[in-house]
């Protein structure tokens, strides 16, 4: 993270436009792995209220992979339960914090201090910021990009050039259109929603660290904490006999306290009194040449289950280490064109996700109200179902499809017992390394500076005879020095092996990758997904794969020089 200046004739190596939440993460992660950046954003300061206010686990594992992870945390509160009631019947609270992550509580905060955050995480990190800038055109071509803006609507034009451009900006996308990737969002009729951040008063609790969800005849109402001691309350519902304006401070409350049932609710010193209407859809495509597209800028997204920015902070993690390690010459084509596809990809899943929620919560008759009064007795995690996925918290996401993939195990016990797939996210599991107990996540993310590194995981599926084959499979990768190799041993010690070894006598690492008497290759991607996997004794397929995802070992030194964009100015690693 030592490089700040691009190479000649480039403003920087990559210009982010939009400095909301997805382009000043996006600008942070690029930095972390050393990339110079120039963020452009058309407002003069952060937006002075909070659209997003939560952070999921798997996103907060996306940011501490990137290092933003605690500083965000320190400005937030920590949710441990969802109270969710359909027609006035409780439902059984979700323990949301209930998932196996080392960030399992949801944190809540607004998205003005999330923002504030990054700016003073991004100029820390030597990024640049330049504001007041509205991008109006660019031009691409083979060796880079570059964007026109103005200062001002008479302001003269100005023009900054990358190699690389990521399009954050938001869902009114200038740069969308301009790539050929613009779509006919779809509304939804005949529903608003209505909203205030204010200070609560009502009979449950006011500790932040829980949220309230209410299913009421054709609506769906949330109270929620927000950064500062203040709660959001919202009311999306069925629009008929409601005027088309900001609702004010006392019909707000009186929603409220009908919703809620509890006539003692009181609303005061109110900092955002606002209506919505819904329109959503998905782009096409998230890339288009040297072009990417992040966050709302690809996607409009529906106000359900608290999805949107959370979905565009996996776009920004996602494409700053493709970045990071194709302008290093570490990677071949392949890396960043799977950026497409796979955020493309889970764009579209969640879009049809949401839709379905929003269906389920907002456009309900009284026979489904019936239903669901009677549902919420039956199955417990009926809220979470209602909100169109009981994968909230977004650990499940995954890209079945993706170009990076490949699977090598074969056999009737990978049928039996088939572990998480290439596509999927690595889980975590307790380990002993250096005769204390640990985990494999410490071995995975960036334990050696090494951001953009790659985890080699070697089981040898408690057998001896496995030995051999590990050691090869260290050996192999060398000539990939950001693959770091650690041997799972479940089984006799292994002396002499370059590489971390991680003690699972228990088996809880070889349980959790479907791996208990399976000596096998596990090859994690810097998000902490798997890219590849194959029985132990395949060094020839690992070594294929490593060729096709890395290109030429880096001891083909004039191979690597060949692909690396010419006097790219990222520092090297930073261990
Ligand atoms: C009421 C509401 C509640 C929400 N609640 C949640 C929630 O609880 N959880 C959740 O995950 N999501 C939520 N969302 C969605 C969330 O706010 C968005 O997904 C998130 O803001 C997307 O971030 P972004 O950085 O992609 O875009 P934005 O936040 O829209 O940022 C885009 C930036 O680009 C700048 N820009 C735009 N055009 C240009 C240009 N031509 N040149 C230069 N700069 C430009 C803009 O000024 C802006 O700063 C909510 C949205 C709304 C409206």
């Amino acid at each position: 993270m030592t490089r700040t200046a691009a190479s000649p004739g480039y403003d920087a190596e990559v210009i982010v436009v939009g400095a909301g939440p997805v382009g000043l993460t996006t600008g942070c992660a690029l930095r972390h792995h050393g990339v110079s950046c120039l963020l452009l954003e058309q407002r003069t300061e952060v937006k002075a209220y909070s659209r997003a206010n939560n952070l999921w686990a798997r996103p907060q594992e996306l940011l501490a992979s990137v290092g933003l992870r605690d500083v965000l945390a320190e400005n937030a509160y920590a949710i441990h339960t969802i109270n969710f009631f359909v027609n006035g019947t409780p439902t059984a609270p979700i323990p949301i914090a209930d998932v196996a992550s080392p960030y399992p509580k949801v944190l809540y905060s607004g998205q003005d201090v999330i923002e504030r955050t990054l700016v003073s995480a991004f100029e820390a990190r030597g990024g640049r910021l330049d504001r007041g800038c509205t991008v109006i055109d660019l031009a691409q071509d083979e060796a880079g990009v570059t964007v026109v803006f103005r200062r001002g609507e008479d302001a003269p034009d100005e023009r900054r050039r990358g190699r690389y451009l990521v399009a954050a900006d938001g869902a009114r996308s200038a740069i969308r259109p301009l790539l050929g990737l613009d779509f006919a969002p779809e509304r939804f009729a005949n529903c608003m929603n209505r909203q205030v951040d204010a200070r609560l008063s009502w009979r449950r609790s006011m500790e932040p660290d829980q949220l309230w969800f209410f299913y009421y005849e054709r609506g769906f109402a949330g109270v929620m904490p927000v950064w500062g001691g203040y709660h959001r309350l919202f009311f999306l519902a069925d629009d008929t006999g409601v005027p088309d304006r900001d609702p004010t401070l006392d019909e707000i409350q009186a929603v409220a306290r009908e919703v809620t049932g509890d006539d003692t609710l009181t609303l005061t010193d109110p900092q955002w009194l606002t209506h919505s209407r819904f329109d959503h859809g998905v782009s096409p495509g998230y890339a288009r040449g040297r072009v990417f597209l992040a966050g709302d800028a690809g996607h409009l997204s529906l106000p359900v289950g608290g999805q949107g920015m959370n979905a565009g902070l996996h776009d920004a993690v996602e494409i700053a280490w493709r970045l990071s390690m194709t302008l290093r010459g570490e990677a071949a084509p392949v890396v960043l064109e799977s950026y497409d596809g796979e955020r493309g990809g889970e764009h579209a899943r969640l879009s049809a996700q949401q839709a379905r929620g929003f269906r389920w919560t907002v456009y309900r008759g009284p026979v489904t109200d019936a239903a669901l009064g009677l549902a919420a007795k039956a199955l417990p995690n009926l809220g979470s179902l209602l909100q169109g996925t009981d994968d909230m918290q977004q650990m499940a996401v995954a890209y079945p499809t993706g170009s990076l993939n490949e699977d090598r195990l074969s056999g009737l016990t990978t049928l039996l017992r088939p572990g998480p797939k290439p596509g999927e996210r690595a889980p975590d599991a307790e380990v002993t390394a250096g005769g204390e107990t640990s985990t494999l996540f410490r071995f995975l993310t960036n334990p050696d500076g090494w951001t953009t590194g790659w985890t080699l995981l070697c089981f040898d599926g408690r057998s001896p005879s496995a030995r051999g084959a590990l050691l090869a499979a260290v050996d192999a990768v060398v000539p990939w020095p950001w693959v770091r190799p650690r041997l799972v041993l479940a089984g006799p010690m292994i002396e002499g092996a370059d590489a971390p070894v991680l003690s699972d006598l228990d088996g809880r690492a070889h349980g959790a990758y479907g791996l208990e008497g399976r000596p096998a290759l596990v090859l994690v991607r810097p998000d902490g997904h798997i890219g590849f996997r194959a029985d132990a004794g395949r060094i020839d397929h690992l070594v294929a794969y490593c060729r096709r995802v890395f290109g030429p070992a880096a001891g083909d030194a004039e191979a690597i020089a060949a692909r690396r964009e010419p006097t790219a100015a990222v520092s090297g690693p930073a261990h």
